[in-house]
Formats: structure tokens, C-alpha cells, sequence
């Protein structure tokens, strides 16, 4: 009998797509994927890719922002309801009152955000570029959405600008705690200690490293440490043991694992490739709203 491996490579290759994987989806997923990597990264293939189909393995704000940044492609997200808890975590009524309260104000959105609430924001940004993107921009004052922890690490980096929060948050993140890492650090007192920064303020204080799922993988695969305490969520370790055969990671948590992107399966993969589920549709108006900062970026990143 066929895998399902090999019915997803047929179906994939007579329908002319192309899988995109996050680092957060499961490893078989991630080793089918044409392209794997961060939400940055995922983004710009969708903008660049001339496939007639993108079948997205992550939560429903990236296959939206695959659609945005490419309207006239079909984009399927096997699993609909993967959804970030994060990305519903922003209020459209503060955006509009934080505006009226400041004149020099660019409202900035991490890209884990729906795509009603990047169509009211200047400018997107992911973990991998926001650091670049907010020093560039010509604005004193920046409402960061929806992520605390990461406009937080931001704050630290970028002292000529007064951030205004909101109080958003990624559960899975937020779980790995400050003590957690003492206590791996106490267990593996030689490891290195990576962290993505959308944990607290005081777990980053632990850290030698703080950067993007695509930055932890870089970190320690240049790293000349043979340990690593990784403190983000477990589907990275994929890549990480896949590049470092002979290097040893750590959890710093039993519990680092995304409910959400752990939904994308092999067998949603196929069913979506097999029935073209469940397509992306986006009004025409929210395309060029959300549009104009995803774009925004995409040029300032480069
Ligand atoms: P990055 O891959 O951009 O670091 O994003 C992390 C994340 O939480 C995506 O949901
Ligand atoms: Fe959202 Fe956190 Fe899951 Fe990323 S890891 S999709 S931010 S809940």
C-alpha cells in the first residue's frame, strides 16, 4: 500500500503546490515540507513562490498572511481551527484610543496578529526583524500588539523609543518559567541557554541567547557548546538534532508544546491536498489593508 508520505508527494506534485512547514509542526511534516523555517522566512517564500498553490502547515495567521502577501494563489490550511490563542489577543477599540492619545505614534504588529488587526496597524514585524524594523522607523512612540514579552525584549534593545504595551501573550512561552530554567541550568550546568523572546522578561534574563525559532536553530548549530537548555516551543528540536547530530538539547519544560500546531497532521495534510481544504478566503478590502504593513516588512526587513 502506498504511505501516506508518498500519496502526499503525488497529490503535491500533480496539484503544482508547494507545503510550507513552521519549525513548531510535527517533524514528519516538517521532512515532507518544500520549505521549512520561521514565520519571517515563511512569509517571504509565500511572497516570492511562483507555485499556483501553498498548502500551509501552521496557524491560521500565516496561511492569512501567505493569501495577503499572494492573492491570486489558492491557499489551504489543513486544519482551520489551528488557531493562536495570541493572535486574537489584541483589541481593535485600544488601537483606536491609543492613536487619539498620541500624535507621533506608529502602531506596530507582530505578525502572530488576525488579519483585521494588521490592516489597522502601520507596520508588521516577527521576531527575526522587529528589532531592525522598530529602530527604523521615524515614530518616538510605538503601541506594540498583541505581545508583551516580546514589545518588552524590544524596550530593553531600543531605549530612544517609549513603548506603549498591550497585554497579550503566547501561553506556550509564557509557561516556561524563570525557575524552570534555573532548575535546568542546575541539572546542566554546562548547556548553553536559548530563548525565544516571547517568554517573560526574567526567563530572558537567564538566557545567553534570545532570538526567533530560525536564530535558536542558527545559535546552536554555531555554537561552539555541545549542550543546550532550548527554551521554546518542542517541534525545534527537529532541525536542532537533524543539524547537530552530536550535540545534546535540553527542555527546560514538560510542557512546551503548542495545542495548536500540534493539530496539522500527515493525514490533514492529504485529506487538504485531496479535497483542496480548507482554502483561505479573504475580502478583497482586507487583502490590500493588511497588505500595505505585511509589505511594509517584507522592504524593511531587506
Ligand atoms: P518565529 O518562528 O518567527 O520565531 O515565531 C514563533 C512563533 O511563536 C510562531 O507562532
Ligand atoms: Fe501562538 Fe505560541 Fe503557538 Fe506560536 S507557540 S502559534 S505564539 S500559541
Amino acid at each position: 500500500m502506498e504511505t501516506l508520505a508518498n500519496q502526499i508527494e503525488r497529490l503535491r506534485t500533480a496539484k503544482k503546490a508547494v507545503i510550507l512547514a513552521h519549525y513548531y509542526v510535527r517533524p514528519e511534516i516538517q521532512d515532507i515540507a518544500d520549505y521549512v523555517g520561521d514565520s519571517y522566512y515563511l512569509s517571504k517564500v509565500a511572497s516570492e513562490n511562483s507555485a499556483r498553490m501553498i498548502v500551509f502547515c501552521g496557524v491560521t495567521f500565516m496561511g492569512e498572511s501567505a493569501k495577503i502577501l499572494s492573492p491570486g494563489k489558492t491557499v489551504l490550511m489543513p486544519d482551520p481551527a489551528a488557531e493562536c490563542p495570541m493572535a486574537l489577543m489584541s483589541d481593535i477599540d485600544d488601537i483606536e484610543k491609543v492613536r487619539s492619545a498620541y500624535s507621533d505614534l506608529a502602531v506596530v504588529c507582530y505578525v502572530n496578529s488576525t488579519a483585521e488587526v494588521k490592516a489597522l496597524s502601520d507596520v508588521c514585524v516577527t521576531s527575526s526583524n522587529a528589532v531592525k524594523i522598530v529602530s527604523s522607523l521615524s515614530e518616538k512612540n510605538i503601541y506594540f500588539i498583541p505581545d508583551e514579552n516580546l514589545g518588552r525584549f524590544l524596550a530593553l534593545q531600543l531605549p530612544d523609543k517609549n513603548f506603549i504595551f498591550n497585554d497579550g501573550f503566547c501561553c506556550v512561552h509564557k509557561g516556561i518559567t524563570a525557575e524552570m530554567i534555573r532548575r535546568a541550568k542546575d541539572l546542566h550546568p554546562n548547556a548553553e541557554v536559548l530563548i525565544h523572546p516571547e517568554c517573560t522578561e526574567d526567563a530572558i534574563g537567564l538566557a545567553d541567547y534570545a532570538g526567533s525559532t530560525t536564530g535558536i536553530i542558527n545559535r546552536a548549530t554555531e555554537s561552539d557548546k555541545n549542550e543546550f537548555i532550548v527554551c521554546t516551543e518542542d517541534g525545534v528540536f527537529h532541525q536542532l538534532r537533524k543539524r547537530n547530530p552530536d550535540k545534546t538539547f535540553y527542555t527546560a519544560s514538560a510542557t512546551q508544546q503548542c495545542n495548536s500546531m500540534r493539530r496539522l497532521t500527515m493525514e490533514k495534510l492529504l485529506y487538504a491536498l485531496e479535497n483542496d481544504y480548507s482554502e483561505v478566503v479573504l475580502a478583497p478590502e482586507l487583502i490590500i489593508g493588511a497588505g500595505k504593513p505585511l509589505k511594509r516588512m517584507l522592504e524593511l526587513a531587506r
